[in-house]
């Protein structure tokens, strides 16, 4: 299950949460950062570090933050990939 960066982090931006991920998951990609799911080993370390409270599990994602499930799964294995 792993983590899912959403909305909030839009404009803010801050990388607290990049700065803590044990495995460099976390990707800026360009207006907000994204987690790669692929590599995210679900340690929640990121989650309490968001000043804005945008990291959740992906179970957890509020309703009308669900499609970034699958922008953070798609922009961060095309960041990955590029790496
Ligand atoms: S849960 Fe852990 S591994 Fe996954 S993005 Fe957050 S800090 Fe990185
Ligand atoms: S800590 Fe939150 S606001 Fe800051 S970069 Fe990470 S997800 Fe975005």
């Amino acid at each position: 299950m792993p983590y899912v960066i959403t909305e909030p982090c839009i404009g803010v931006k801050d990388t607290a949460c990049q700065a803590v991920c044990p495995v460099d998951c976390i990707y800026d990609v360009g207006e907000m950062l994204v987690i790669n799911p692929d590599e995210c080993i679900d340690c929640g370390l990121c989650e309490p570090e968001c000043p804005v409270s945008a990291i959740f599990v992906d179970t957890d994602v509020p309703e009308q933050w669900k499609s970034f499930i699958e922008r953070n799964a798609e922009q961060g294995r095309k960041a990955a990939e590029s790496k």
